[in-house]
């Protein structure tokens, strides 16, 4: 699967995607992330990307062109057009269903806004999909791209230790996971429930089960509905 990142700070993707198991994923070739800085596509002399908006207003805008040239040279490299994803509070907020759908993409491009956000035509003409990490407001399309990309690479084959470690994680089938618990059996006078040290599976099996329900029922109840 490939991914890039269209942003004004490439540098602030590439920090995080260097680690951990994303950077580890990226080294073993199991998935392609990359960022691509719009500020190198604009025609503009001064290598402005933004203006201020048409109608008066508070902020700045980022224009058509550069975004255009960004995502249609980096069709033009893949030979094919990744599905274009625009990380906005005003798009679908995101899911694991809509995560392990996208997951099964070979080709996709995320557009970081910031500012006051892009020029409404980039989104009607090039667009295929908005999408948000929540009711809230962030400075840039950054952390969100990085959210959503984080999201499918663990999805992808290889890139767990396990190949199905997220299945049963919070959210895969929409219970919350029941609760963990590592040595020592006893910190600070709590123990590890008894169940766990008693080596039958079955029993274990039947109270992680009870455990996922009674987490969900009291942490999020709307996930039952
Ligand atoms: N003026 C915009 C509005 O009210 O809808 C908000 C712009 S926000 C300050 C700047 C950029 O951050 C957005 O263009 C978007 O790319 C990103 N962003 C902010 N909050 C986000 C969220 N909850 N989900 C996804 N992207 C977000």
């Amino acid at each position: 699967m490939r991914i890039e990142i269209l942003t004004l700070f490439p540098a602030m993707c590439d920090a995080v995607l260097s680690e951990s198991i994303i950077g580890r994923a990226r080294s073993l070739d199991l998935v392609h992330i990359g960022t691509r800085n719009i500020r190198d596509y604009t025609a503009d002399k001064h290598r402005r990307t933004d203006d201020s908006p048409f109608g008066g207003g508070l902020g700045m805008v980022m224009q058509c062109q550069p975004i255009a040239d960004c995502f249609r040279a980096l069709c033009d490299d893949w030979g094919c057009r990744p599905h274009f994803i625009y990380m906005t509070p005003q798009g679908k907020p995101l899911t694991q269903q809509r995560v392990k759908e996208l997951a099964q993409l070979p080709a996709i491009a995320m557009l970081c806004g910031h500012y006051e956000g892009v020029d409404e035509r980039v989104i009607e003409v090039l667009v295929d999909e908005e999408i948000s990490v929540g009711d809230y407001v962030l400075t840039g399309g950054e952390l969100p791209a990085l959210v959503l990309t984080d999201a499918i690479t663990r999805l992808q084959p290889g890139v767990l230790k396990a190949d199905a470690a997220f299945i049963g994680e919070s959210h895969w089938d929409g219970l919350l996971e029941q609760p963990h618990y590592t040595r020592p059996a006893v910190w600070e006078g709590r123990a590890v429930p008894d169940v766990l040290l008693s080596g039958n599976h079955a029993l274990q099996e039947k109270w992680r089960r009870e455990q996922q329900l009674e987490r969900t029922q009291r942490k999020r109840p709307d996930l039952l509905g």
